[in-house]
């Protein structure tokens, strides 16, 4: 079955391919004809979620899913949330929002954070919401080479490496991302067999 990940990051769409199986053929923005990014404007992960996938059910015939994921740093309040991709400002980048938040956790001793992922699936016409969170540490430096976003200063619970140090497999069985889609693949084989 044809499924289109509205998202066109690489890493995502890996890393969505190596849990879901292989009956389902994973279409990105581009594949499905819906190239550009999609705005993120709403102030929550589910309603950037459901935007995302009922933008490629509304511009095309394929069932679909999108992601909307947020750090949580519980010493600013739960900051930057749902506006961790902007956290550094419009011109935003991994390397800027990183930067900006280690500068805002200088000195800090509390540097619990978690991930947050919510996965919206519209799938002949119904909604669905899938979510997913992994519980860890903002490091004080940057370290290791692998993953995207934030993963370099991300230590999860019980390990001392951050996300970017981790092989993908191994990041991808305890991630909020990987959570959120095992969900939705349990989901999915229920609902096959139903059939
Ligand atoms: P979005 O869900 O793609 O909008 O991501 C929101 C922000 O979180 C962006 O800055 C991403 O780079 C970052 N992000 C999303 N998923 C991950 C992840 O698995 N690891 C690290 N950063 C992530």
């Amino acid at each position: 079955m044809e499924l289109v990940f509205a998202t066109n990051n690489k890493n995502k769409l890996r890393e969505a391919e190596t849990i879901l199986p292989d009956s389902y053929l994973l279409l990105n923005l581009d594949d499905a004809g819906c190239p550009g990014d999609i705005p993120e404007t709403e102030d929550t992960l589910q309603g950037n979620a459901l935007l995302k996938a009922r933008y490629v059910t509304k511009h095309s015939d394929f069932s679909a899913f999108a992601d909307d994921t947020g750090l949580e740093v519980e010493a600013l309040n739960g900051a930057p949330g749902v506006y961790s991709a902007r956290y550094a400002g419009k011109e935003a980048n991994a390397e800027k929002n990183i930067d900006k938040l280690l500068k805002e956790l200088k000195d800090q001793p509390n540097r619990n954070a978690r991930f947050v992922t919510v996965i919206a699936l519209i799938i002949d016409g119904e909604e669905f919401l899938f979510e997913g969170e992994v519980q860890g540490r903002i490091a004080t430096e940057k370290s290791g080479a692998k993953g995207f976003g934030y993963d370099p200063v991300f230590i999860p619970s019980g390990y001392t490496v951050t996300f970017a140090e981790m092989d993908p497999s191994e990041k991808n069985s305890i991630s909020h991302r990987g959570r959120a889609l095992e969900k939705m693949r349990i989901f999915l084989e229920e609902r096959n067999r139903k059939r």
